[in-house]
């Protein structure tokens, strides 16, 4: 049997960026720039005010002070999105407004604050603008001015690919004027549940069967990996159906075929037995609880599909430890791993000598992060999954480890779940 880490090497080697697409900008948050952004402009385009004031010649207002104010001729006045008609000369000032171009001439501002036209009230200095000003305090050369090329320089790297694009991000790519930007593809994933027992959601129950949670975890998880979910439903415990759902899913251009169930050692287990034929099976069962029948093969020379065990819990744990590496790989991420804290357990834990996935609610408190189980841990109680926010890891060879113990738990939610 291999391990987690084997197994996930096996996957990832199988598993390729996708190929570059172009989307609206406003459509690649948490998408993965495919691209070099090179800045074809100065950010901002132009020497500007960074406050309501007066553009003044710092030379001229050296000397001012409260005591020994400097007067100035107001010239006139530029607001943002205009261009002042005239330029400063010596002796003279221009108002000008927050995101203004500087007048030509002026090499600084003062802000309204240190002269005398604040102690106008702004409705007489909006009606009538004041012919002469003092200034009461020295400015230098550059002060408050936001000098052209401040964000960025005409012809600089502005992001290279592989960035992960957030909102500001987004805003970058706005102000460069980037309507669109190249970003990997999203994986399409097949997602498939097998299963006789198996009803639809929307079915009243009848005896012997259950319903059809996989699909929907696996699909919700999926999107929220960046994926888009392909739903195949529901496959029966027969290879026929099987491999016609399949053949559908590669038809409809799946880029990766999560199923789930048929993989232990039962007598109705068709999913090992399809990938045989199909395709080519790389490994099945991985040394850890839950999770341990996970099978992994290789559909039409190279589509993966990775056969998740039937138990809702390990599906889901299964589908964290490697349908979502694979997924952000395809994505373009090269950051796969799922955020850890180090937590010291609450109360003790029994593990089975596999890697243990243990469903814990991480909590903070004063001396670091806490972790307590979330109850019965058995593989089919999907509620222990809902009410955990982490998995608690515990190493292979392990049988038991103590409370007070620490140990590394993998992160479902955090930072937006109720630990933090
Ligand atoms: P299997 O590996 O197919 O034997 O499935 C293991 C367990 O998981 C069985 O109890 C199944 O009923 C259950 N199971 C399989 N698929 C699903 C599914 N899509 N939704 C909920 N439970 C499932
Ligand atoms: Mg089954």
């Amino acid at each position: 049997m291999i391990s987690v880490d084997e197994a996930l090497a096996e996957i990832l080697s199988h598993v390729r960026p996708l190929e570059p697409e172009p989307v609206p900008v406003l459509d690649t948050m948490g998408r993965v720039l495919a691209e070099e952004i090179v800045s074809d402009i100065n950010i901002p385009p132009f020497d500007n005010s960074a406050m309501d004031g007066y553009a003044v010649r710092a030379v001229d207002v050296a000397t001012a002070s409260p005591e020994t104010p400097v007067p100035l001729r107001v010239t006139g006045s530029v607001a943002a999105g205009y261009v002042a008609d005239t330029s400063v000369k010596p002796g003279t000032a221009v108002r000008i407004m927050t995101g203004a171009p500087l007048p030509e001439g002026a090499t600084a501002v003062v802000p309204y604050e240190d002269t005398s036209d604040f102690d106008r009230p702004k409705e007489d200095r909006l009606l009538e603008p004041a012919g002469q000003i003092e200034v009461r305090q020295p400015v230098a050369p550059h002060d408050h001015v936001r000098p052209a090329g401040e964000d960025l320089r005409l012809g600089e790297l502005v992001m290279a690919p592989g960035r992960v694009i957030r909102p500001q991000e987004i805003g970058v790519l706005a102000s460069l004027g980037r309507p669109t930007v190249l970003v990997h593809r999203q994986p399409r994933v097949a997602i498939l549940a097998t299963g006789d027992e198996l009803l639809e959601i929307h079915e009243p129950l009848r005896p012997g069967k259950i319903r059809n949670s996989n699909e929907y975890t696996n699909a919700a998880l999926v999107t929220r990996t960046g994926g888009m979910a392909l739903r195949l439903g529901i496959a029966r415990d027969a290879k026929g159906d099987l491999v016609s759902k399949i053949r559908s899913g590669l038809e409809q251009g799946a880029d990766l075929f999560l199923t789930s169930g048929g993989v232990s050692v039962g007598d109705y287990d068709v999913v090992k037995d399809v990938l045989g034929t199909e395709g080519e099976m790389q490994f099945w069962q991985v040394n850890m609880k839950p999770g341990k029948p996970l099978a992994f093969g290789l559909l039409a020379g190279s589509v993966p599909l990775i056969g998740l065990p039937g138990n809702p819990v390990s599906a889901m744990v299964s589908f964290e430890q490697f349908a979502r590496p694979a997924i952000l790989k395809m994505l373009g991420h090269t950051d796969l791993a799922k955020p850890t804290v180090q937590a010291v357990l609450d109360e003790p834990v029994t593990n089975s000598g596999r890697r243990g996935f243990v469903r814990v609610m991480v909590s903070h408190k004063a001396d670091g992060y806490h972790a307590r189980t979330t109850g019965e841990q058995g593989s089919g109680v999907l509620t222990s999954m809902s009410k955990a926010n982490g998995l608690a890891i515990v190493p292979e060879g392990t049988y038991r480890v103590e409370a007070g113990a620490t140990l590394t738990v993998q992160m479902l939610d955090w930072p937006e779940g109720t630990c933090a």
